[in-house]
Formats: structure tokens, C-alpha cells, sequence
């Protein structure tokens, strides 16, 4: 299976809808142990980024991705627009130039953008943070790729591996971003941050499974 610029495209106008439509959703959430703010501001970035993906279709993927990064920099703002906007733009410095990717590559994109979370975040897996939902997920995907699972399968089970990450995060205490003002008060809430990759990560595996059955229907995992 090979990845192309068109598929990156499909996969990020599926992210922005999908945060769009979970936008109240993810502010709500923020609104519990943050400001209220989440939802607002990804939908802000993604439905920037929308506006620039028809002057993107002739671009190499590194390139679509490094343009993404740089406006979720640029728009979303708060804790969330640098941390997303690093993982995307290491994983586009990852695969400047390329048009075409295999599996492997995809595997060492991700662990790019996991990476840029981690430094930009200065985060551990355990602090209650988008890291807890989105870590799983791409070690589940790297460890089912090396192990030879087939591709549509190694993306459900790191899709099952996010969702878990997700809820992992309720009972957490929170030790960094605004939620770690709350204290203890910060457990029993499902982090915003987390619940956001999630839907990213749904975007991404919607594609997968989509160019496997050639179906066009959304993932009903998401
Ligand atoms: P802000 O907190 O500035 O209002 P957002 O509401 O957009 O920003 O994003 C909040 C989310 O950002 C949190 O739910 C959490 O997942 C994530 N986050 C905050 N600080 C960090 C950090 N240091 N490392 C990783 N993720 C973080
Ligand atoms: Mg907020």
C-alpha cells in the first residue's frame, strides 16, 4: 500500500470536519479543567488549513504537511497550536520532498510527529495531555507494521489504542498546561487535548479503511 499527496489532502479535510463537528464537544471538555477554548481554536486552524489544501494538490507531502503545521501555528493559538502544529511540521521536515510513501515511512512520521509533541510539550505519557492518547496509538501502529499486520488492521488497532489512551486520561491528575491549576480537582475529566487526537486519529484511519474496502463511508468507529 502507497500513500500519496491526494490521500494526506483526504485525510486532513476529514480532520477538519471532524473537529468541526466535535467542536462544542472538545470546548466543553475544555470548559471543565480549561478555558473553554479547545474546540474554537483547532476549528479555527483546520478551517484555515481547509482554505489552502486546493493550492496544495501539486505539492510533495512533506510540503502539504509543513504548510498545515505552520497555519495550526499560526491560528489556533494556546497550548494546543504549537504542540500541533510541531507534530505536523516534523513529520512534513520527515518527508520533504517525497510523493509517494510506504508503510514504514508513514511508521517513521508518525514517531516524527510523537517526537515533536514530546519536546515542544516537555511531557511524559501520564500527565493527562493529547501525549496520553496519541502515544499508544503510534506505538501500536509501529509495533503491528514491524510484526507484518496488514495495513487496515494495524490502523484499527492503533485507532483502539488511541480511544483507550483517550479514556486512560479521566481518572488522571493533570501536571501540565491549564489544567494542572486544578490539582486533584483536574481528575474524573476526559482531557481535551487527548479527545482532539483522538478525532485527528479517526481521520487517518477512516482514510485507510476507506481506500482498503474503496467504501466511502466515514469510519463508524468515529
Ligand atoms: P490552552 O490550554 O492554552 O487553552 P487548548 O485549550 O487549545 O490550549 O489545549 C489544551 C490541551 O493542550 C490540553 O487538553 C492538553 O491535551 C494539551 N496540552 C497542554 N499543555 C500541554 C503540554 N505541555 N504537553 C502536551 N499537551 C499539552
Ligand atoms: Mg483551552
Amino acid at each position: 500500500m502507497q500513500f500519496t499527496v491526494d490521500h494526506v489532502i483526504r485525510f486532513l479535510e476529514r480532520a477538519a470536519a471532524l473537529i468541526r463537528d466535535h467542536s462544542i464537544e472538545l470546548t466543553e471538555l475544555d470548559a471543565l479543567i480549561g478555558d473553554a477554548d479547545h474546540g474554537a481554536n483547532l476549528n479555527r486552524g483546520f478551517t484555515a488549513v481547509l482554505a489552502k489544501l486546493d493550492d496544495l494538490v501539486d505539492e510533495d507531502i512533506g510540503t502539504v504537511l509543513d504548510v498545515t503545521g505552520r497555519t495550526l501555528l499560526s491560528t489556533v493559538g494556546g497550548a494546543a497550536g504549537p504542540l500541533y502544529g510541531t507534530a505536523f511540521r516534523r513529520a512534513g521536515a520527515l518527508l520533504a520532498g517525497r510523493r509517494i510513501l510506504e508503510s514504514a515511512e508513514l511508521v517513521a512520521a508518525l514517531e516524527a510527529a510523537l517526537q515533536g509533541v514530546v519536546e515542544r510539550g516537555k511531557v511524559r505519557q501520564g500527565e493527562k495531555t493529547m501525549l496520553d492518547a496519541i502515544a499508544p496509538g503510534v506505538e501500536t501502529f509501529r509495533d503491528a507494521i514491524a510484526q507484518g499486520v496488514l495495513l487496515e488492521e494495524a490502523a484499527r488497532q492503533a485507532l483502539a489504542a488511541v480511544e483507550q489512551g483517550m479514556r486512560a486520561t479521566i481518572p488522571m491528575q493533570a501536571t501540565k498546561g491549564r489544567a494542572a491549576f486544578l490539582g486533584p480537582r483536574s481528575i474524573g475529566h476526559q482531557d481535551p487535548g487527548a479527545t482532539s487526537a483522538y478525532y485527528i486519529a479517526c481521520a487517518m484511519v477512516g482514510d485507510v479503511e476507506r481506500l482498503m474496502t474503496r467504501s466511502r463511508d466515514v469510519s463508524s468507529a468515529c
